[in-house]
C-alpha cells in the first residue's frame, strides 16, 4: 500500500498492477510482462504508446513554450490553431472550443456556458437538464450530478436538484425491453417517457438533453435504429439544446469522425471531448457550442467586463500543439477509415461470442465493444455482483489481454486505434479461454 487513495477503484482490493512502460498497442509490467492494451488505457490512447511523431512534438513544445495562459488577453499559436482546426472539424454550427484538462471539467464548463447563455438571452429560468439512466459524464461535483452511476452518485450528495438534474431512460433495449416489446415498441415508450417527463416539468424550464452517442461506463450500449430521430425530433418540438458528450466516441471510435455523424444525429449544439483529442499524450479537454452562443456570451460577459470561466491549464500549449499533431496524424493516416473497417471486422469477429452459454448479448460499433455475461441467456437476467465480471478481468490479464469490466459483468473492448487484424484475432483468442474458463468458475461458484 502506498498512501495514494487509488480512483475509481475496490479500496479494500489488494491485487494491483503495476505498469511501467508502453510501446504501440502493448503494455509492459514491472515484471516485464507484456500485455495488449484492449481499452486503450481508459477508451482514450488510440494512437499506442511511445509514438515517436508525438514524443518530439511535447518535447518540441516544451522547450518552445511549456506554459502559457490564456487569460486577461493572452493565447498562443498552438491553442489558436487548435480551435479553429477543431471548429472546422465538427458538425456544430459556427463551432466555437473552450479548452479544459478532463472530460469532467469540460461537461462542468458547458453547465456553466448553458447557464450564461440563457441568462444572456433572458430566460433565465431555462436551467434544467435531462440526462439518462445508466450514463456516465464524469465525477466532478457537477458533472458528476449528471453522471447515473449508483456507485458515483451513492454518499457524495451529488447536488441533482439544486443543479436540476432530471434522468430519461436508459436506451438499452437488451435490459430495458419489457415482456416482448419490440425495438421499435421500446423506442415509442421511452420516447414518450421523455416527452412526458418534458411536458410535466414545463419545456421554458429545461435547457439542454445530454447523451453519450454510444455509450461506455454503461457497458457501450448502441440505442436502437430510430432512437435519435425520435429524441431530437421531441427536443426541436420544445426548443431544448442536444448536448454531446463525445469524450468517448470523438475521433474515429465508432468508425466515423463523431459518434453524431456515426449514430446519424443531425447538427448537436454542444459538443464535449477529452480522451482521443489528445491521444492521452497530454490532458486536454474541449467544450464546444454553436456560434450564436458564443455571441450571446460575449454580449453578456460585455456588461461585466470578463466572462469569469477558466482554468489555470485552459489551452496549455503542449496540450493544444499535442492535440493538433494528433487531429494531423488521424487525417494523414485515415484512421476514421482505418477503424470503420477494422471495426466491421472486430464487431463481426465478436459475434462467435454471441452463443457462449455466459454471454446475454455482443454490442459494439466501430471500434468499441461488450460482451454482456448474464446468468439467464433468454431473459438476460444478470448477476447479483460484479464479481465475475472481475474474475473475467483478471484471467484476461493472465492471459497478457487488458480489458474492463463495465457495469457489472459487461466485457468492455476498446483498443487503440491502430490496431491491426491480428491485434483483434489476439483479443478473441483471448476472450474465447476467458469465456471458457469463467463459465466454469460461474459453475463452482453455483452461480448458475
Ligand atoms: N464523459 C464520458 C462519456 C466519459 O466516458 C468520461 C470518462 N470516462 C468523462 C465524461 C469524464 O472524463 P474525465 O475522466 O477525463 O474527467
Amino acid at each position: 500500500m502506498t498512501h495514494m487513495i487509488y480512483p475509481q477503484t475496490n479500496l479494500n482490493a489488494t491485487e494491483q498492477l503495476i505498469i511501467e512502460r508502453g510501446e504501440g498497442a502493448y503494455v509492459y509490467d514491472n515484471q516485464g510482462k507484456k500485455y495488449l492494451e484492449g481499452m486503450a488505457g481508459l477508451w482514450c490512447t488510440s494512437l499506442g504508446y511511445a509514438h515517436p511523431e508525438l514524443m518530439a512534438t511535447v518535447n518540441e513544445q516544451l522547450a518552445r513554450l511549456s506554459y502559457s495562459h490564456m487569460f486577461g488577453g493572452k493565447t498562443h499559436p498552438q491553442g489558436m490553431a487548435l480551435a479553429d482546426e477543431l471548429a472546422a472539424m465538427v458538425p456544430v454550427e459556427d463551432a466555437q472550443v473552450f479548452f479544459g484538462n478532463s472530460g469532467s471539467d469540460a461537461n462542468d464548463t458547458q453547465i456553466k456556458l448553458l447557464r450564461y447563455y440563457f441568462n444572456a438571452i433572458g430566460k433565465p429560468e431555462k436551467r434544467k437538464i435531462i440526462t439518462r439512466q445508466r450514463a456516465y459524464h464524469g465525477v466532478t461535483v457537477a458533472a458528476g450530478a449528471l453522471t447515473s452511476l449508483p456507485v458515483n452518485l451513492q454518499f457524495f450528495d451529488a447536488p441533482e436538484e439544486a443543479l436540476g438534474i432530471l434522468r430519461t431512460d436508459h436506451p438499452h433495449y437488451f435490459t430495458g425491453r419489457q415482456g416482448d416489446e419490440t425495438e421499435a415498441q421500446f423506442v415509442d415508450r421511452i420516447t414518450a417517457n421523455l416527452e412526458a417527463l418534458i411536458l410535466r416539468e414545463g419545456p421554458d424550464t429545461i435547457a439542454a438533453f445530454i447523451a453519450e452517442p454510444v455509450t461506455g461506463a454503461s457497458g457501450v450500449i448502441v440505442p436502437p435504429a430510430g432512437y435519435y430521430d425520435k429524441v431530437q425530433a421531441i427536443l426541436n418540438k420544445y426548443d431544448i439544446l442536444f448536448w454531446a458528450d463525445e469524450v468517448i466516441t470523438g475521433f474515429g471510435r465508432l468508425g466515423e469522425d463523431f459518434g453524431c455523424n456515426a449514430m446519424g444525429i443531425q447538427k448537436p449544439d454542444m459538443m464535449s471531448f477529452a480522451k482521443q483529442l489528445s491521444s492521452a499524450y497530454y490532458p486536454i479537454s474541449a467544450a464546444v457550442i454553436r456560434g450564436d452562443m458564443k455571441e450571446a456570451i460575449v454580449e453578456q460577459s460585455g456588461k461585466v467586463g470578463a466572462f469569469g470561466h477558466g482554468y489555470t491549464y485552459s489551452g496549455h500549449p503542449v496540450a493544444c500543439a499535442t492535440a493538433l499533431k494528433v487531429l494531423e496524424i488521424y487525417k494523414r493516416d485515415k484512421l476514421f477509415d482505418h477503424a470503420a473497417t477494422l471495426g466491421a471486422y472486430l464487431q463481426t469477429k465478436l459475434q462467435q461470442f454471441a452463443d457462449h452459454p455466459l454471454v446475454g448479448e455482443v454490442r459494439g460499433k466501430g471500434m468499441v465493444a461488450a460482451l454482456e455475461m448474464v446468468s439467464n441467456k433468454i431473459t438476460g437476467e444478470g448477476f447479483a455482483d460484479g464479481s465475475l465480471g472481475a474474475y473475467a478481468i483478471s484471467r484476461c490479464q493472465e492471459h497478457g489481454l487488458i480489458l474492463r469490466a463495465v457495469a457489472g459483468n459487461s466485457l468492455a473492448v476498446c483498443p487503440p486505434l491502430i490496431i491491426n487484424e491480428s491485434h483483434v484475432d489476439e483479443i478473441c483468442s483471448v476472450l474465447g479461454k476467458v469465456l471458457d474458463e469463467t463459465l466454469d468458475h460461474a459453475h463452482k461458484q453455483n452461480l448458475i
